[in-house]
């Protein structure tokens, strides 16, 4: 058997930050207020087609006070957990959409309580202006950072059908420009977006494996209540994955990720309140089994099938 983290055959995130900070890290979720230029009529004003009216932030707490919802936030996990640390999670729509100033004020705010030991912050590429890298450069040094983009697939013509405006280029330059100042990235892929068959999936995969970034979160396309998709799915433009397709395939993407590379999602959590489907889905333990079971099957791991494509790693230079 290849390499095992914790005796899981996938580099976990769990994982990853026990072995960094030496023991439990949890994210807190929030929402601070931000919109996104690809909602609010900068970008377009329809948003992604699957992004529900929260900006997927379903599980932010809902205080309008970024620290009283951090510790909203905190006091409902520690009903379970009673103590760990703690990394805050700028979660829903575009966390880096504002003046520089506020931008500041946010994340200072947050990153000044008891235990929390880094910030997490998830935008769009089109949203890392250069005042902003030097406030994100800034607060890489003093704590731990890792920005989240939401690239979902590589293929332009998903992109577009998908209303993800921008394209692969400024996702390039991005990260980039993010590596360059040594800051962490984790990129966000859909699986089951329309139009897309399994290899255009793994083409994705194998991209975002090539970035040299820290690491990956793959979600399950999610159909959610009062989205654009819900139209299109109404119109049966396209079908949603059956549980044994994604277990197959999220298998697949994982033998192709580099063992190096961090995966902090297999799986997503739909809002069961506005989730359409798959209603599989929300037996996220189920999934997270028999993905793992799958792979006990299959005797194989993360990165058993990693191909490095210098022409990838270049861009990313
Ligand atoms: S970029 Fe994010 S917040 Fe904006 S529309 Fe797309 S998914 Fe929603």
């Amino acid at each position: 058997m290849g390499k095992t983290w914790d005796g899981k055959r996938y580099h976990t995130l769990n994982h990853f930050l026990r072995e960094k900070f030496g023991g439990k890290v949890f994210k807190i979720s929030l929402d601070a207020g931000f919109t996104c230029p690809n909602r609010d009529g900068k970008v377009s004003s329809g948003g992604c087609i699957f992004c529900s009216p929260r900006g997927s932030g379903d599980f932010a707490g809902t205080s309008e006070d970024i620290t009283e919802q951090f510790h909203e936030v905190r006091r409902m996990m520690n009903k379970k957990w009673k103590s760990g640390r703690y990394i805050a999670y700028f979660q829903a729509y575009t966390n880096t959409y504002a003046d520089v100033k506020v931008l500041r004020e946010k994340y200072y705010s947050v990153l000044n309580l008891e235990d929390v030991i880094g910030i997490a912050i998830a935008t769009r590429p089109d949203c890392l202006p250069p005042d902003v890298l030097e406030l994100l450069s800034e607060i890489n040094a003093r704590t731990y950072l890792w920005v989240e983009l939401g690239l979902q697939t590589v293929h332009e013509r998903t992109a577009r059908l998908i209303n993800r405006g921008y394209g692969l280029d400024t996702y390039i330059a991005s990260v980039r420009e993010l590596k360059r100042r040594g800051i962490e990235v984790v990129t966000h892929q859909i699986l089951g977006l329309p139009g897309e068959n399994k290899q255009d999936m793994l083409q994705t995969v194998d991209f975002i494996s090539n970035t040299g970034t820290q690491g990956i979160k793959l979600h399950l396309l999610h159909l959610l209540k009062n989205t654009r998709l819900e139209e299109m799915y109404r119109r049966d433009e396209f079908r949603l994955m059956a549980m044994e397709d994604y277990i197959e395939l999220v298998v697949d993407c994982i033998e192709r990720i580099p063992e190096s590379m961090v995966i902090h999602r297999i799986t997503g959590d739909g809002p069961r309140d506005t989730l359409i489907g798959p209603k599989w889905s929300l037996k996220k333990f189920e999934v997270i089994n028999a993905i793992e079971h799958l792979m006990m099957d299959r005797d194989t791991w993360q990165g058993k099938r990693y191909t490095p494509n210098i022409d990838i790693v270049n861009m990313f230079i």
